[in-house]
């Protein structure tokens, strides 16, 4: 199977990765137009929001990761951590799930969001 999903913890580590290059890749530009003050100082903040940012993810993560239910992956055998009622694992990227009902289905997003479950209730 072709899944392009990977865990949702990982995928908010990369996030939060992703900014603090962001972050200072901006204040680097920001250094090239030193002459210009205003110029700089706007890049310097925006330099640091996208870091004070990916701060703020990475204690979300930290919480995110308590809440998450620790279990060992029927696949390759490794520790992982699930959120929510479908994620994948963070280390072969197989779909997993706490609902038998899902169990075989193929993976969605859809099926973590309350709208989804609210529908499917209002259906039957
Ligand atoms: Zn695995």
């Amino acid at each position: 199977m072709g899944l392009k999903y990977s865990s949702k913890i990982n995928k908010i580590r990369t996030v939060a990765l992703g900014l603090i290059f962001a972050g200072m890749i901006i204040m680097y530009i920001g250094l090239y137009f030193r002459n210009i003050e205003w110029l700089l100082v706007t890049f310097m903040i925006l330099g640091l929001i996208a870091i004070g940012l990916s701060t703020v993810i990475y204690l979300w993560i930290g919480m995110l990761s308590t809440k998450a239910i620790p279990i060992e992956c029927p696949e390759c055998g490794k520790p992982t951590k699930m959120l929510g009622r479908v994620d994948a694992c963070m280390h072969c990227k197989q779909p997993l799930t706490f609902d038998r009902n899902l169990e075989g289905k193929e993976f969605d997003e859809k099926y973590n969001s309350k709208k989804y479950w609210k529908e499917q209730q209002d259906q039957s």
